[in-house]
């Protein structure tokens, strides 16, 4: 069994970053202007995948999936789910991070960036739709003007993450896969897809979708 962290164990600061988080509801304006500070590319491997985020950084990358996840990606196992997470190196700073001379971050998948890379610093918690919060940690948050949340790309996130767990619990739980057999399998079946032109392979449909 793995390890647990009790609630009343959480360190104060996290009880007070909860706290902070700015709620909003979708349809409401808000203020972010990336400062390409690299910060939350360098906070720990802890951006959570779908298996269509792996396909497309895969396929960006001219690699096969499983060659994508031995290189990049944490598998955890918890209730019979496998859960994906990018890999970081040993400062916590996402493996994609790249540097200029000038000091200035980027992102080297950048167009084929995971959909939680893609939406940061709003916060798609509550899968209703409804509201989305902002990460008060992001030195970009109340800069720049206001403008509309990004409702087409929360809602196309919202259906990656549904569908994402819809398939696991077919094959794992109704089909009797393996957790890692059934990972595989709906990585192959969205990688067909893909190959056959899933409009959410396309990172030109993606970016069509709006930003944050
Ligand atoms: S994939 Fe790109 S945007 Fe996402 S954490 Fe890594 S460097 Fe940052």
């Amino acid at each position: 069994m793995g390890a647990c962290l009790m609630v009343d164990a959480l360190p104060d600061e996290y009880e007070d970053y909860t706290r902070r988080l700015i709620g909003l509801r979708v349809g409401d304006l808000f203020r972010f202007r990336c400062t390409r500070c690299g910060r939350c590319c360098s906070g720990g491997p802890n951006v959570s995948l779908t298996v269509f985020d792996v396909v497309r950084m895969a396929r960006f990358l001219s690699i096969s999936w499983k060659g994508f996840l031995r290189a990049y990606v944490k598998v955890i196992i918890a209730d019979l789910i496998p859960h994906m997470v990018l890999r970081g190196d040993d400062k916590g700073r996402c493996l994609f991070l790249a540097e200029k001379a000038s000091g200035e971050k980027l992102c080297v998948i950048y167009p084929a960036r995971p959909m939680r890379c893609r939406l940061y610093p709003v916060l798609v918690e509550d899968l209703s739709g409804e509201r989305v919060f902002l990460d008060p940690r992001s030195p970009g948050v109340g800069r720049g003007s206001p403008r509309p949340l990004p409702r087409r790309l929360i809602e196309h996130y919202i259906w990656e993450r549904r569908e994402h767990y819809r398939r696991l619990y077919r094959v794992i739980v109704e089909e009797g896969f393996l957790p890692i057999r059934g990972l595989y399998r709906v990585l192959e079946e969205a990688w067909e897809e893909a190959e056959k032109g899933a409009p959410w392979a396309d990172l030109d449909y993606l970016a069509g979708l709006g930003s944050v």
